[in-house]
């Protein structure tokens, strides 16, 4: 099948004479729903850019559903939606203007631009404020309304950058469960994102790019399996036994009442809590030390620095 995003060999110099991006090659299949994970300035905003053609490359191709973006912006266009970081309509229209117009832009007739508009109001949260003109809205309602409008022309690969950036953690949710309706239905999704429990939640593979190189690409859960070694806080019932050691593990006590087991990859953690058992420690509940995938995150960044 094609792929839904294709890049090869892309790099991008700027005026200034930097090298943000040094050769990337990604294929992103369709139906996926795939993480751009890189930290600040790696390059991701630059990539996206490139792919929506507001970035001029210096080199390299980039094809939509097959389609070069080089030889047919337009026929490449229909199938792709970008949600950029910025907000970039016009904060003076009304919201439900700023849809329709949008349709207008794709040849899509009134009539269905208006029930899209709606569908996507209503999916969106956006219903009551369809009157508003666009700067009334909070943070999280504009860039609800960045990705209604990225929408509107029913693109089978829809970008996001960063895109729950300001949105509160209840909203948060709802544009996931959004999200991953959409991506059930077929589209394809890409999203950069600095919230790693972000990617993992939604995303099954993942690429890391870091000073403008790809350094990962994977799925994350291959990703976890190489974490080596991992951190787990136990809450105890208290006092804790005045000196706890487990065979074979490195067990450090923080306070009467924590302790944290470090677990080596292929160790068996049941070991160390029969071990802690054995001293009479009552574990209550446990933890994660870090975000899993940050500290793979974290490992892949210094592999690579
Ligand atoms: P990310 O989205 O991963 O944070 P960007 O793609 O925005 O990274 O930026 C990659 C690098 O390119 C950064 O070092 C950034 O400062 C630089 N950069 C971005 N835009 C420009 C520009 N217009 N001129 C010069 N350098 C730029």
């Amino acid at each position: 099948m094609t792929p839904a995003l294709s890049i090869t060999g892309l790099e991008k110099t700027y005026g200034n004479g930097f090298q943000a991006l040094k050769g990337i090659d990604l294929e992103v299949a369709q139906g996926e729903f795939f993480a751009l994970l890189g930290p600040n300035g790696a390059g991701k905003s630059t990539t996206i850019g490139i792919i929506s053609s507001l970035v001029a490359k210096t080199a390299g191709k980039v094809s939509v559903h097959g389609i070069d973006i080089d030889e047919d912006f337009p026929g490449a266009k229909k199938f792709l939606g970008i949600v950029p970081q910025e907000f970039n309509f016009n904060v003076f229209e009304k919201v439900e203007d700023i849809l329709v117009q949008q349709a207008g832009f794709y040849g899509i007739p009134l009539k269905t631009a208006r029930e899209r508009t709606d569908h996507f109001l209503d999916r969106l949260g956006l219903a009551e404020k369809r009157n508003v003109t666009a700067r009334m809205l909070s943070g999280g309602m504009k860039r609800r309304l960045m990705i209604a409008r990225a929408l509107i022309h029913q693109p089978k690969l829809l970008i996001l950058d960063e895109p729950t950036a300001g949105v509160d953690i209840e909203m948060r949710r709802s544009m996931y469960d959004f999200l991953r309706e959409i991506n059930a239905a077929g589209t394809t999704i890409i999203l950069t994102t600095h919230y790693l429990e972000e990617a993992e939640a939604l995303c099954r593979n993942m690429a890391i790019i870091n000073h403008g190189k790809i350094v990962t690409n994977t799925s994350i859960r291959e990703l976890l399996r190489d974490l080596t070694k991992e951190s787990f806080v136990l809450d105890c019932l208290a006092p804790l036994p005045e000196l706890i050691s487990v065979t074979d593990f490195n067990v450090i006590k923080r306070d009467e009442h924590t302790i944290e087991v470090q677990i080596e990859k292929g160790q068996d953690l049941a070991q160390a809590f029969d071990g802690l058992r054995e001293q009479g420690v009552k574990v209550l509940s446990m933890r994660n030390e870090s975000n899993r995938l940050e500290q793979v995150f974290v490992n892949v960044l210094e592999q690579n620095a």
